[in-house]
């Protein structure tokens, strides 16, 4: 069945509020397909008085990837991110990164902010960090001896990166006139990659910046979880309609194949802050489940998203992908 659904609203925003968002339809953003079936409708999670708006997430009926659809257009979509979206934040209100120590991390599933310190690449070499917001992860790099270069579509964040740090930072997408072929041994997507509207020409671009043998690591929430299955509409993972593009483990490492890359096991983290917000967003919601009662506790919350990790089906995944030589 093709859908034609329009995003609709449950309390019409004001023309002040919303003066010109673009609505589009999108086919299937890795097989182009058009057929699809409605997964969930679900609202912007701003806090009150948010954007008003609900929208339709869908599962691509060939391919079975899930996204959102209808969506604010590429020009558009910009007014639903506030100024104060998470990794835009200053740096001094984040917690900075630290090498972890790979056994223990395996083993506790630690979320991907303490692996961010560690790169599968002999050394320091060139880095691209795609969606740099602040830039606290290209200092972490810069002060390990990489080669840092961040990509951000938000001004303010890359001024940011280039007048506080002193690094490289450039403003828009890929592909990018100011970045070349084979010039980056590593490209980092950290909960950037379901963002964007064009993920898999994405992916592609990166292909062509990296070496051959160059390493993509691309980190975003799992919708093949149990969170989802416990929030649903509610799950933090959604956040609609910024996050697009809603993988699992499967069509995450389809996508990259697609992309031409060779993609490890995905590899789950816990993340006991995301179930908490979850809890906290169902109960705003007026969801007043037992799940979202007890996991607004903090210990509840370690505990469960330790478990998920446990049994492999925690709402954060990350995968490292090659490019072939
Ligand atoms: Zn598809």
């Amino acid at each position: 069945m093709t859908t034609n659904r329009p995003a609709f609203a449950v309390a019409e925003p004001s023309a002040e509020q919303r003066p010109s968002v673009v609505w589009e339809e999108s086919p299937c953003p890795l097989c182009r397909r058009n057929t699809n079936s409605l997964l969930l409708e679900a609202p912007d999670p701003l806090p009150p008085p948010g954007t008003g708006f609900v929208f339709a997430v869908v599962r691509c009926d060939h391919c079975g990837l899930i996204y959102t659809n209808p969506r604010p257009d590429a020009r558009t979509i910009s007014q639903f991110y506030p100024s104060d979206y998470h990794p835009h934040r200053r740096p001094g209100k984040m917690r900075h990164s630290r090498p972890a120590r790979p056994i223990w991390s395996r083993l506790l599933g630690r979320p991907c902010s303490e692996r961010r310190g560690v790169l599968p690449w002999p050394g320091p070499g060139r880095l691209l960090d795609f969606g740099c917001g602040a830039g606290s992860f290209l200092k972490t790099m810069a002060a390990q001896g990489w080669e840092v270069t961040g990509l951000d579509a938000n001004v303010g964040a890359v001024k940011q990166v280039q007048e506080q740090h002193g690094l490289t930072a450039l403003v828009g997408t890929l592909p990018h006139s100011d970045l070349q072929p084979g010039s980056f041994d590593v490209v980092t997507m950290w909960h950037s990659l379901e963002h964007v509207h064009r993920p898999l020409e994405i992916l592609r671009e990166v292909y062509r910046l990296l070496v051959p043998g160059g390493k993509l690591i691309v980190a975003t929430p799992n919708i093949q979880s149990l969170p989802f299955y416990l929030f649903r509409q509610d799950w933090f993972g959604l956040d609609l309609p910024r996050h697009l593009t809603h993988f699992t483990p499967s069509t995450l490492a389809a996508m990259l194949q697609t992309a031409g890359f060779r993609p490890e096991p995905v590899r789950q983290f816990r993340h006991g802050d995301w179930l908490r917000s979850s809890a906290r967003l169902a109960t705003r919601q007026g969801n007043r489940s037992v799940w979202s009662r007890l996991l607004r506790w903090k210990p509840a919350a370690r505990l469960t998203a330790w478990v998920c990790y446990a049994i492999g089906v925690s709402d954060c995944m990350m995968c490292i992908a090659e490019r072939p030589t």
